[in-house]
């Protein structure tokens, strides 16, 4: 079953309408046996015609009420309760008038009880039970002046009586498979929660929010495979903070964390929301570029070096700087991801061995793709 709080608000209104539609059609089932009472002379045709008239306009209403998103402005915005209490309403009317049919009515509030169920808890169920067979008892000398001689005391006290039985006990068996859904809901929305956080813990860096190795490796492969297929070309570059081992010595391990914290922080927001940066462990991250020339991924390390140089870390010394080397990598046709690693991780090496805080290209010995 659906949870209405756990379902986006266009859903919900569609769910209210689609329950509105089925009781609508529980009138529309409803007619076919006036219509027999009717042609057959058990109830009046004033009665029909009334009942009629109520079931159109206050149907046309609740319609209009939902078609509009008034009912958002209610306590309840499905309106059981109210659609409810019009439905009961109209049958206590029109049962009195039933004649020997009465107990066919009395099957219709049973079956009204059940449509509460898709809103109301059992509680409320078995209060309005109780005054629905409160208000059945109150039309017993009612029904007694309208029958006249043909009123038969004893068979209408057997009907409420069993009416009076049966009721409550339809409502908290209703109320029971309610109350059960509502904790179906429950365990699903904790389920979803928890699917959430493991899909998170699967695929990110606890530390630094980035992506973990595992996760880039997956895409990064993926990617591959388009490109081989005819895709565009994509380019990886492996960035490592350096002399990060100072810092942690200079100022201890936990500073060094919120550097690498701070320094994803500082990447994070100069990237494409379709390119992944990820943490491929210790003070080594990894960039993936796809979709991306070497032209256009060196221009991206340009912009990355040029922040880092502004960078600001609250726990470091003011005006330090952390720098990084960068090796940048562009996919030939057909290498393995692990290749194509391996030359960025080279380049990275060129990097440090150059001086640090530079990027360096990777060479290959293949046409290139783009
Ligand atoms: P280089 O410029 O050559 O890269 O020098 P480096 O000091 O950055 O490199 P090295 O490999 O000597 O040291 C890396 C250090 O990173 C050593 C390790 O303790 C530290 N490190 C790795 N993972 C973490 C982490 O999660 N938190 C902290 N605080 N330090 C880490
Ligand atoms: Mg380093
Ligand atoms: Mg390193």
């Amino acid at each position: 079953m659906i949870s209405e709080a756990a379902l986006p608000k266009d859903s919900q209104q569609q769910l209210r309408m689609r329950r509105f539609m089925m009781s609508l059609a529980m009138y529309l089932l409803a007619s076919i046996p006036q219509g027999v009472s009717l042609y057959n002379g058990i109830s009046p045709a004033w009665v029909m015609g009334l009942w009629a008239a109520i079931a159109l306009l206050s149907n046309l209403a609740f319609y209009l009420l939902f078609r509009y998103g008034l009912n958002l402005r209610l306590r309840d915005p499905s309106m059981t309760t109210a659609q409810m209490v019009v439905a009961i309403a109209m049958v206590i009317f029109t049962q009195m008038y039933a004649g020997e049919a009465r107990g066919a009515y009395l099957v219709v509030l049973m079956i009204i009880m059940v449509f509460g169920t898709f809103r109301l808890r059992t509680r409320q169920l078995l209060v309005l039970s109780l005054l629905t067979i409160f208000a059945y008892g109150l039309t017993l000398p009612l029904i007694e002046r309208i029958e006249g001689e043909r009123f038969d005391l004893a068979v209408e006290m057997v009907l409420w009586c069993s009416f009076s039985a049966f009721l409550p006990f339809i409502s908290a068996l209703g109320g029971n498979i309610s109350d059960l859904r509502q904790k179906l809901m429950a365990s699903n929305a904790q389920l979803q929660e928890v699917l959430q956080q493991v899909t998170e813990l699967a695929t990110h860096d606890e530390l630094t929010g980035a992506y973990n190795r595992r996760y880039l490796l997956e895409m990064l492969t993926h990617e591959k495979n388009r490109t081989d297929r005819g895709g565009a070309g994509f380019c990886v570059c492996i960035l490592d903070l350096d002399h990060f081992k100072r810092i942690n010595d200079s100022y201890g391990h936990p500073v060094g964390d919120e550097v690498l914290r701070t320094f994803a922080n500082t990447v994070q927001p100069l990237l494409r929301s379709t390119d992944f940066f990820a943490r491929y462990g210790g003070e080594e991250f990894l960039l993936f570029l796809p979709q991306t020339s070497l032209e256009m991924a060196q221009h991206c390390v340009k912009r990355i070096q040029d922040e880092l140089a502004v960078a600001r870390y609250p726990s470091l010394p003011q005006g330090m700087r952390v720098t990084a080397s960068i090796g940048v990598a562009q996919y030939y046709l057909l290498e393995s991801v692990a290749e194509l690693i391996e030359r960025a991780d080279k380049a990275l090496y060129k990097a440090k061995q150059n001086g640090r805080n530079r990027m360096e290209m990777a060479t290959f010995h293949r046409p290139l793709l783009i």
